[in-house]
């Protein structure tokens, strides 16, 4: 429930609502700006009778949120989410926020050299997975640990922000120390243990929708990790599983102003995941910015035919180039920079 509190209300006419909130069971969630008071009520509200909300003399109206989602959505917070990393931020009206590099970390060598020429290219963050779900367990797994140090060791060289998958909540503290961007994958969306956890970092949780997960259940998964403590939610578009096969999944562009009017988080799209075709990558990137994207995280590879996971769908630097370029002519009809 939602509750605008009057101007004029004074401190004690409030306190005596929030009180009597409390002493109900309810929490308080304050979700005021610029001047106007609102606080959003969460717990089974509805228990809560709006005519007894209405009757406290500080309350001006009070409605209730139609969606099971709370801290989330768009009805708590009207101004978009913005978060900063190293400088960078993400969402509102900043730039479209573009992460690159291969599925998985393979080398030292080969992400170094991946990173120089992304960021040269025009990315602001470098992606590769160290710990990778893989279908079969006797498919590469990535490098584990040892990808978690090379991730580190290129973005301090490089001065680049980095972006990887966490399976297991027994790793948070590795990624906390490592990791600037944690992402946890479609297989892992409805992980609530390890959504929980992550609830308790502060760092920016990059959150995929999972493999055949409605809007609905992705947001409730955002708000695991809200509620828990943790504000810094990129929700991330890859596409769900759906009967066509020419394409690995199915991207549907009308999810980003959608999810856009639902919550106030950002969104990023992944043209990777959901077409699983390197040549549909760029068309699908273009689509996703003019939709109102705040980033995409795009897998790039220096030799896709040779990566040790998901080469078929690794776009070259030539590719990303001219991405990129369109990319940013595409930006301006929507008055947004890449
Ligand atoms: C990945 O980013 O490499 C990955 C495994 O993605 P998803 O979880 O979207 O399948
Ligand atoms: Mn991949």
């Amino acid at each position: 429930m939602i509750i605008k509190i009057k101007s004029t209300a004074k401190p004690e006419e409030i306190e005596l609502l929030t009180n009597w909130l409390t002493i109900s069971g309810y929490q308080i969630h304050n979700a005021s700006s610029n001047n106007v008071k609102i606080y959003g009520v969460i717990g089974d509200t509805s228990l809560l009778d709006i005519d007894r909300i209405v009757s406290f003399s500080a309350v001006e109206e009070a409605h209730r949120v139609a969606t099971p989602f709370k801290k989330v959505s768009r009805a708590f917070k009207e101004e978009d989410t913005v978060i900063e990393v190293k400088g960078h931020k993400i969402g509102g009206n900043n730039p479209v926020f573009i992460i690159a590099g291969p599925c998985s970390v393979e080398s030292y060598e080969n992400l170094s050299m991946i990173a120089k020429i992304v960021q040269h290219i025009g990315a602001s963050a470098l992606r590769g997975g160290a710990y990778k779900p893989r279908t079969s367990p006797y498919a590469f797994q990535g490098l584990q640990s040892k990808g978690v140090d090379i991730l580190k060791r290129v973005s301090l060289e490089e001065n680049i922000i980095t972006c990887s998958e966490i399976m297991s909540s027994d790793k948070l503290e590795e990624f906390e120390k490592n990791i600037d961007i944690i992402q946890v994958g479609a297989r892992n969306m409805q992980n609530f243990e390890l959504l929980k956890v992550l609830g308790t970092s502060k760092k920016p949780i990059l959150l995929k929708r999972g493999l055949a997960s409605t809007i609905e259940e992705w947001l409730m998964s955002a708000e695991y990790i809200v509620a828990n403590g943790n504000p810094n939610v990129i929700l991330c578009e890859r596409g769900i599983r759906t009967f066509e096969k020419y394409t690995r999944n199915t991207l549907d562009v009308s999810v980003i102003p959608l999810v856009k009017k639902l919550s106030h988080l950002p969104i990023i799209v992944d043209p990777s995941h959901s077409t699983g075709k390197r040549d549909l990558v760029e068309a699908v990137s273009l689509a996703a910015i003019v939709t109102g994207a705040d980033g995409l995280i795009i897998e790039v590879h220096n030799n896709p035919e040779c990566a040790l996971s998901d080469g078929a769908q690794s776009i070259t630097f030539e590719q990303f180039e001219s991405l990129m370029k369109k990319g940013r002519r595409v930006a301006e009809v929507i008055d947004r920079k890449l």
